[in-house]
Formats: structure tokens, C-alpha cells, sequence
């Protein structure tokens, strides 16, 4: 049989383990796996001697800004990012104008996806009006999105629509997700513990960006662990699939591994922030708003780590959120005024193959992590691994290159990026999505529209 591409010399990071083959892709999806040099017959043949070869990574995730919020960002520039990150799936949030929470509105953003993505991608939709859970959950959605937080300052980018603080309203979203057979994402947040903790902030007169962080994590996480204990408990009430959201305390780790031993269907995501920026107060005091998404002071770190070796975290995501500077600058004068939130779906495979090369994950976890878990979790058959008959949505990584990122290889909108100055070993250099290629020795060569819905299986 002839190939349409053979990729050859690589080493294949494959669910049994890494081992040393080529892989022949045909009609989108690998056909083929054999030794070394034995494919030869291909149209087109990728030399990977020397790179290594993985499934592209999957961002359950990401904030794409459009409708509403193009300024930020949009679909083409996400994902034209996405590519040049080694990100083949990308999710996107419900937190644009108009909040996507009827089937009509998530039909429309389907539209711009299928015009303008340049990877495959989805759409989390909010789950905030009950009667169209059950119409949304046929649109092969992954998961619906809720979050906890409601801005006090600004109205962006928690904005009316998408929250939910009302524990009882939470409940009955809990239920007619669980009820249509789909997972629930949760920003997890306590408004009320929120509420009076930053009125002591401001009544001290402490408004800036590093009280804006210090408030967040007061008290030793006090607001996200609340919020995971309440809703790991609604959890058991309801049966309901339970995605906790950038997971960043020592305390909310405990609780969701004991939650897991008992059998509780939860899954946890750690974003690239809470590892590498939002870890060290020298970058909040350096970049102020730009370092926050959130501030993880240092002695939950440790923590944060071993739950991605334990697996009582099952993927990393990005949580991906630009802004722009002049939403971030606002910040020095008042970090309530200023946008939450960081980039990084450019970068973020930078950070994980690093901490591979330094020891701090295994490689194979790394892939687990953003590519083969989030796959299974969500249930997109054909997904996140490099088995014979998966889609060919595949990234050819040099584990070895030592990289600087800078701000002019940004290719999100807003031009700039908080891990500028950042060394990491360990760069992408090679993404095909359905076996074609989007992104090659530097340059984004995928078309926007080029990326399908990665479909959830439905399981009801
Ligand atoms: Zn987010």
C-alpha cells in the first residue's frame, strides 16, 4: 500500500512505550508502524533522524476571544499559535460575546471554527440554562463550563452569562450534565470568601497587582479550596463527571486524590502558569497583571508536581488568556481593574518536554499528560496516541534544542508573551494535523478552516 507520508527515523513516543519505527500515514490516520527503514513506499517522505515523534497535544482549555473579544484574539490566530506549539486539538471557553449557552449561538461559533481554525477544536459551551443542556450535549461537545467567579472591578473576562456562585443552581447544572451524559468543567472559587477577603485588601488601601495576588491566595488557598471541597462533595451527590479546573493548592491535590480513592469521577488540570510564572513571586513583583493568571506561592509547588507524576491530576491544559498590554498595564495602579489571565498555548510544549529533560516528568508522562489523557478523559476516539488507525495528529519534537523565547515569535494577537527571557530544552518543530502539515521549521503553513470538531463519543 502506498502512503500518502511515511515518517521516518524517529523515535515514536507510543502508548506501550517509546520505541524506534516508522510510521506511514494514509487518508488522514496512521496506517502503518513498522522497523526502521522498512516503509519506504510514500508520496511524501518526513527524515526525523534524530527528533522524536509524539501525539499532538490536546488543550481541553483555551480562550480564543472570538466572537466578541477579537481585539485579544481570534480563532485564526489561536490556532495558527496552537500549530506552531505542537497543539493539534484546542478547546475553546465560553467566555465571549455572545456566550455560547444556546445550541443557536454554539451553531454560530461552530460556523467561525469551521472558517477560520487552523487546528482541530471544540467548543465548551456554558452551562448555565438548563433546558439547553440536554440540546447542547448533542452538538459532540466534550464538556459544558461553569465558573464560580463573578468580577468585582471589571467585566471581563468573568462576564454575566457564564457564572455561577449560587451552590443550588450549581447542583441543578451538576444533575442535567450528569443526566446528558457529559462532563462538567468548573472554575473552582469561593465570591463569598472572595468578597470579604478583598475588602480588607482595599480598606488597607492595597490595590495593585501583587495585592490583586496576594487576596487570591490568602489564607493558604482558602477560596479554591473551599470551592473544590464543596464541589467534590456535589460531586457524590450527582455522579456527575467533575473537571476541576487549574488546580494550583496544596490542599485542593489532598482532596481530589482522596476523592479518586473513593471512586468520585473527577479528573484535574494543572495549566503551565501555576508551574512556570505564577510559582515565583519575583515574576509577579517583575511583570505585575502580565504574570497573572494567579499567584502559587512556593510551598504549594512541590505538591502541584506530585499530583502529575500520581495521576491524581490527569492532564495539563493551558487555560490560555490573552490580553492586551493596555488591559494588563491598568494593573500597577489596580490588579482589580486589570484582566485576569496569561497566554501560552505558543510555548507550553517548551515547558513540559523541559521538564522532561530535566527529570521532573517522565517523557511518556509528559505525552500522557497533554495528549493521551485528555483524549480518554473526554472521551475523542481516534485521539492523543500513535496507535495504528488513530488520526494522524502527530508533532515532531527536538528534545535536545535549547530554546529562548521572545516576544517576536508570538503569534497571538497581543504580541507579547509573559515567558519572554524563558530558556527551555525541548522545541516542536514539526506539527501535521490529519496528516498534513500545519507548522514546519518555523512558519504556520496550515490554512485556517483546515481543523475538524474533535467530537466527543457519546456515552449515554
Ligand atoms: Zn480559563
Amino acid at each position: 500500500m502506498t502512503m500518502d507520508t511515511v515518517i521516518t527515523g524517529a523515535r515514536v513516543v507510543t502508548p506501550g512505550g517509546i520505541v524506534n519505527a516508522d510510521v506511514g500515514i494514509a487518508t488522514g490516520r496512521i496506517a502503518s508502524m513498522a522497523l526502521p527503514g522498512t516503509l519506504t513506499d510514500a508520496t511524501e517522505t518526513i527524515d526525523a533522524a534524530g527528533l522524536t515523534l509524539v501525539p499532538g497535544f490536546i488543550d481541553v482549555h483555551s480562550h480564543h476571544r472570538e466572537p466578541g473579544f477579537t481585539h485579544k484574539e481570534d480563532i485564526a490566530s489561536a490556532t495558527a499559535a496552537c500549530a506552531a506549539g505542537g497543539v493539534t486539538t484546542t478547546f475553546a471557553m465560553p467566555n465571549v460575546y455572545p456566550p455560547p449557552n444556546t445550541v443557536d449561538v454554539l451553531d454560530d461559533m461552530f460556523r467561525l471554527y469551521e472558517r477560520s481554525a487552523v487546528v482541530n477544536w471544540n467548543v465548551n459551551p456554558a452551562g448555565t440554562i438548563l433546558e439547553e443542556i440536554p440540546k447542547l450535549a448533542r452538538r459532540g461537545i466534550a464538556a459544558f463550563k461553569v465558573f464560580m467567579v463573578v468580577d468585582t472591578g471589571r467585566d471581563y473576562p468573568h462576564m454575566p452569562g457564564i457564572g455561577v456562585h449560587d451552590h443550588g443552581r450549581l447542583l441543578a447544572i451538576m444533575e442535567a450534565c450528569a443526566a446528558a451524559g457529559v462532563p462538567l468543567m468548573v472554575h473552582p472559587h469561593d465570591q463569598a470568601l472572595m468578597d470579604h477577603i478583598e475588602q480588607g485588601f482595599w480598606d488597607r488601601g492595597e490595590r495593585d497587582a501583587l495585592a490583586y495576588a496576594k487576596a487570591y491566595a490568602a489564607h493558604d488557598g482558602l477560596i479554591w479550596d473551599s470551592a473544590i471541597g464543596t464541589l467534590l462533595r456535589m460531586q457524590a451527590a450527582t455522579g456527575v463527571h467533575l473537571h476541576l479546573l487549574h488546580v494550583q493548592t496544596a490542599g485542593s491535590i489532598d482532596m481530589i486524590r482522596r476523592a479518586k480513592a473513593r471512586g468520585q469521577h473527577v479528573t484535574a488540570e494543572i495549566n503551565p502558569w501555576a508551574l512556570f510564572l505564577g510559582h515565583k513571586w519575583e515574576n509577579i513583583e517583575r511583570l505585575g497583571s502580565y504574570a497573572l493568571s494567579y499567584w502559587v506561592p512556593e510551598q504549594h509547588t512541590p505538591h502541584l508536581w506530585e499530583g502529575l507524576r500520581d495521576g491524581t491530576v490527569d492532564v495539563i491544559s493551558t487555560d490560555h488568556a490573552p490580553h492586551t498590554r493596555e488591559e494588563k498595564e491598568v494593573g500597577w495602579e489596580d490588579g482589580w481593574k486589570a484582566h485576569t489571565g496569561t497566554p501560552s498555548t505558543q510555548f507550553y510544549a517548551r515547558m513540559m518536554f523541559d521538564a522532561a529533560h530535566r527529570g521532573e516528568l517522565r517523557l511518556e508522562r509528559v505525552v500522557e499528560l497533554c495528549a493521551t489523557a485528555p483524549a480518554r478523559r473526554f472521551h475523542l476516539d481516534g485521539k492523543g496516541e500513535i496507535a495504528i488507525g488513530a488520526d494522524a495528529d502527530l508533532v515532531l519534537v527536538d528534545t535536545e534544542r535549547t530554546t529562548t523565547i521572545t516576544d517576536d515569535e508570538v503569534l497571538s494577537k497581543i504580541g507579547y508573551t509573559p515567558y519572554a527571557g524563558q530558556t527551555y530544552t525541548g522545541l516542536p518543530v514539526r506539527t501535521l494535523v490529519a496528516g498534513k502539515t500545519v507548522f514546519h521549521d518555523g512558519v504556520v503553513t496550515g490554512a485556517p478552516g483546515g481543523g475538524t470538531q474533535s467530537r466527543r463519543r457519546s456515552t449515554t
